[in-house]
This record gives C-alpha cells, structure tokens and sequence, in this order.
C-alpha cells in the first residue's frame, strides 16, 4: 500500500475514511471534486488518494490550511463531460434534493426515471386536514388565472377536501368496531392501524391537485434526463419546478447541469422530446378519432412467451453450463415437466423470505399487463422502477370505484357528490382548451388506464411485494390478478409456484399484525 508523510496524512485525513486500506469512502468534499477524482481513474496510474493530494489540493499562499480545487475539477468536467460528451462522468455525482408543495401530477413527473430513489409522502399515514394559509393542501394551476373557471374549480376542491375530512372520525369508528383489537396489541399500533384503514378508504376523494412532498436522491446524469423533460412539459407547475430545480443544482453540482439550458444543446434536447410528443398525440386523434374503449377487466394480460418457462429453464441451466444458448434451449425442450420443475426449484432455491429472489434467469421471459385500476393506486405500482410502465392521461371518463366501508357508514352519496363534481369540472376545462389542466380536478376514486411489462423476475418483487397483507386492498387486487393470470392464461405454472410469498388472501387484520411485527422490533422484542 501507498504510504503517506505525516503533513499529507494531516491534509487526506478529513477527505478519507481510511488512510491505508485499499477501501475507503470519500467525504466532506464537492461533488465534482469526488467525481473528478473517480474521472481520473480512466487516465491515471495513480492510486486515488494520490492524485487528490498532487492535483485537487491547493496549497495556501499565506502559509494557511490548503484548499479544495473546485475550478480544477469544474474544468474536467467542462472537458469529459460538455466537449467529449462522455456521460458516465456525470453519474459521479449526487444531491438530496426535497420538492415540497408538489401536486400529485407532477410528483408523477419526477417519478419518472429508473435511475433515482425516491420517498414521497404517504396518503395512508398524512391525513390532508390541515389548512396551511387557510388553503387546503392542493394546486391551484396558473393556467387558470382569470379565468372565469378558477372559481368553480377551488370550490369544488374545496369540497372534495371538505368531504374527506368529515369522513374521517366515522371510518375510524367503523374500523375500530369492525377489527377486532388482539390481545397483546398496544394503543399505538392499534390508533396507527385504525387510522390507516380510515385513510385508505378515503384516499379516493383526494384530487391529483392535492400537494405533496417528494426527496429525491439521484445522479447528475439522472437530474438532467428529468430537468429537459421538465423543461417542455406542457403544465406550468411542472416547468416552475424545473426551474426551481435548475437554481437549486446549481449550487451543489453547476458541473453536471452545464448543458441543460443552453439553447444548443439540452434546449434542442427538450425540443425534440416536445415534438415527437406533440407528433404523435396528434396522429393518435386523426387515427382514433370516434374510436370508443372496449370494456375490459381490471386487469388484462395483452402479451406473454407461451414458451417462456421453458426459456426460464434453459437461461437457469445457461451460468452452470459450458454450453451455446440455443442449444440449452433445445435441451430445455426436451426435458420433461418433471425435470424442468426441478431446474426451476433448484434455481428458485429455498426462500425464507420475499428478498431472497432467484437470478437474471427470471428475466429470460416477460408479462405485459394492462391495467384499468384506480388512480389511487396507480399512484403506488408506478413506483417500481424495474419495468416499463406507461399510462394515459388522467380522466374521469372510464368511472370511479368504491370500496364496501364506504357505503356501510353512509358516505356513499358523499362521495358521489365529490365524483360527479369532479367529473364536471374535468369535462368544463377540457371544453376550455384545458386537456392537460383538467387532470388536476381528477379525483383517486377514478380509473385510469396503464400498461406494466415486466420480466418474471420484477414480477416476483412487485406480486410479493404488493400483495402483502398491509398493502392498500386496490393494488393487491391487482397484483394478485396478475399472478393468477401468470400462473393461469399464461400457463407459467412453476414461474408462479416460485412466489411463494405472494399472498393472496383478502386478510383484513394483516397490516395489524404487521404494526404489531413492527412494535416489537422497535421494542427490541
Ligand atoms: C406497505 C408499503 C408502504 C409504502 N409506503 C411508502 C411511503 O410512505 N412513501 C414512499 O415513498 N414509498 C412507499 N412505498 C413504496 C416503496 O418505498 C418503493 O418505492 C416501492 O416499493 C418501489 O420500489 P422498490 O425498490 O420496491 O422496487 P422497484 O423499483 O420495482 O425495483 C426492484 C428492485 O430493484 C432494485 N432497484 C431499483 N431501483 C434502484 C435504485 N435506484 N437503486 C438501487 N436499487 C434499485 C432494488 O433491489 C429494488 O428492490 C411503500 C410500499 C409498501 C409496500
């Protein structure tokens, strides 16, 4: 190992977690300065810690504690990065960055790419009762400014946040009547179970308007794909918070964000992206103009490999095998069920818990789903990250749904009162000229349509995931009719068999054991 003076010692000490093992982790510097350093690994026989101190070091004139050279690094990056376009540089940093106040659509916006980590605020855990300023949380959109329907449009928000927040106390009550509190559960994680229950079954009053928060955690590289579809987006909120955004980079990580707005380069960027879109929507009205939906179920699998276990199989045999993978495919074909089970167990493994997943063979065959589910939880599958999941705009022209506790406690002409409005707001603003906007009067209770295509393997994560009993029953429904369709229609018997922790009962007191699992972790119980 590369030893280091006493002074160079003292000057990499706060930079380094370690000075003399070959792992370490860099700390309290730029992130351009950290992304420079890793840059040079491409053209540098020198070891990191090394170059830190020959090149990003800048002794004091003055005799006083030597500096980070930030305009170095920032000039590496003006070169890799702007003029010889090698992105990987740009993955070499990363911001925390929170958006707060974001309306639901737009925090679908930043949702978007795969390549970040979110965390949003929960609507089963946040109650929207409070009236920050004396306004209920929700988007009032620009657009609407002066415009004689702005009225119309907070009053019946208004309501909406009114209803659901007058339904709160009797689902709570209803809940608490309903479930049956074990022995042995405490006051809190009984309140928190009630009160989620209570919050799931009025989400579906809450508008797409309604505001919330969103950390985001990602590269530069991830920060510019969002910023340039941001910067064209047809709502005024979505290119305010880009905005907001750029100002907000700019003081972390100016480097990787150099050619977003420059009109050359991410400014043509944005155009193209704009234009096709607007292309191709208005191709769709001239080819589907008058065209009205066929009914469907909630959930349809469009698309499958009828061959695809048999491929599953052959892919698990492809890494303990010297063999070509055509030809593991031909002896896949021939082996009988029995065998084939038996490569797919063995490759499944034994799991004892939903994280122990089997390999990239599961990737060898895929699922496309579409999906005419509500938009409360739409708002949940479209986290996943791992697939290719694309929806229509929001409307409330496909109807609302409601679950049974709703028409129990008396809450349905409520409820139908908040639909109907906000079917007749939508249907006003698209008279308008306001398409995009309408989507705010939107309410979760509405279905929307969505496409997920998805390989086996991320449909094991999200079924498992999504099914489990302290799930919302909306997307449960969902993912447990994907996995009957994947072990029925698509005949992927054993591909379903291998998910094990599905679950794919109705069980309603399964979040409450799973606050209580909760508790007592937290209790070291
Ligand atoms: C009961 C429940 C409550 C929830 N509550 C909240 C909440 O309050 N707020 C909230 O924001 N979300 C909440 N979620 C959503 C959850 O946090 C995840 O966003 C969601 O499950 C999708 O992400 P994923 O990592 O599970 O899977 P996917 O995005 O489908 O990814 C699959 C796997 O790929 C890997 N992966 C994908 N992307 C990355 C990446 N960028 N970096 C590293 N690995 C990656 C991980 O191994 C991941 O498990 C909740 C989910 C459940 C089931």
């Amino acid at each position: 190992m590369e030893t280091y003076t006493p002074e160079e010692q003292v000057a990499l000490a706060p930079y380094f977690t370690n000075l003399d093992g070959p792992v370490f982790a860099l700390v309290n510097l730029p992130e351009v300065v950290k992304g420079a350093l890793f840059a040079r690994y491409s053209r540098s026989p020198k070891s990191l810690r090394r170059l830190f101190l020959d090149e990003f070091l800048e002794q004091a004139s003055a005799g006083g504690p030597p500096s980070i050279g930030t305009a170095r690094a920032e000039r590496l990056y003006e070169r890799v990065f702007s003029e010889y376009g090698d992105d990987s540089v740009a993955q070499l940093g990363g911001v925390h960055l929170a958006c707060e106040g974001a309306s639901n659509i737009l925090t679908k916006v930043l949702e978007w790419g795969r390549l970040m980590a979110y965390l949003e605020q929960s609507t089963r855990y946040i109650p929207y009762t409070d009236r920050p300023g004396g306004r209920w949380r929700y988007h009032v959109p620009a657009e609407l400014e002066g415009h004689p329907l702005r009225p119309r449009y907070v009053e019946t928000l208004d309501r909406a946040f009114e209803t659901y927040v007058r339904w709160i106390e009797p689902l709570r009550a209803h809940w608490t009547a309903r479930l049956p509190r074990p022995s042995g559960t405490s006051d809190t994680a009984w309140s928190s179970t009630i009160r989620a229950k209570a919050l799931d079954s009025l989400r579906g009053l809450l508008p797409a308007a309604t505001r919330s928060s969103v950390g985001i955690f990602g590269t530069g590289q991830g920060y510019e794909a969002l910023l340039l579809r941001m910067r064209r987006h047809p709502l005024a909120e979505v290119r305010d918070y880009a905005d907001r955004m750029m100002v907000e980079l700019r003081k972390v990580i100016p480097a990787f964000l150099q050619r977003v707005d420059r009109p050359d380069r991410g400014g043509v960027w944005s155009d193209y992206l704009d234009e096709a879109r607007r292309t191709t929507a208005q191709l769709a009205e001239r080819l589907l103009v008058g065209l009205e939906p066929e009914p469907r179920s909630e959930v349809t699998l469009t698309d499958f490999d009828p061959d695809g276990e048999i491929k599953v199989v052959a892919a698990a045999l492809y890494a303990s095998s010297r063999l070509p993978d055509d030809q593991l495919l031909a002896i896949a074909r021939k082996l009988g069920p029995e065998e084939r089970n038996q490569v797919l167990e063995a490759y499944a493994g034994k799991r004892t818990n939903r994280r122990h997943k089997p390999g990239r063979a599961f990737e060898r065959t895929a699922y496309r789903f579409d999906v005419l589910g509500d938009y409360g939880a739409f708002r949940d599958l479209q986290r996943h990250r791992l697939l290719t999941l694309e929806w229509q705009p929001l409307t409330t022209r496909h109807g609302w749904v409601f679950s049974e506790e709703i028409e129990t406690v008396g809450a349905l002409p409520d409820w139908r009162r908040v639909m109907d409005d906000a079917a007749g707001l939508y249907e006003a603003l698209v008279a308008a000229g306001f398409s995009e906007v309408a989507q705010y009067a939107v309410t979760m209770a509405y279905r929307m349509r969505y496409y997920m295509e998805l390989n086996a393997r991320e449909a094991m994560h999200m079924i498992e995931l999504r099914t489990s009993p302290q799930g919302h029953p909306a997307y449960r429904r969902i993912c447990q009719a994907m996995h009957r369709l994947i072990a029925g229609q698509a005949g992927h018997r054993a591909i379903a068999a291998a998910m094990t922790f599905a679950d794919l009962s109705d069980a309603e007191e399964g979040r409450l054991s799973a606050e209580r699992a909760a508790e007592k972790r937290r209790s070291g119980g």
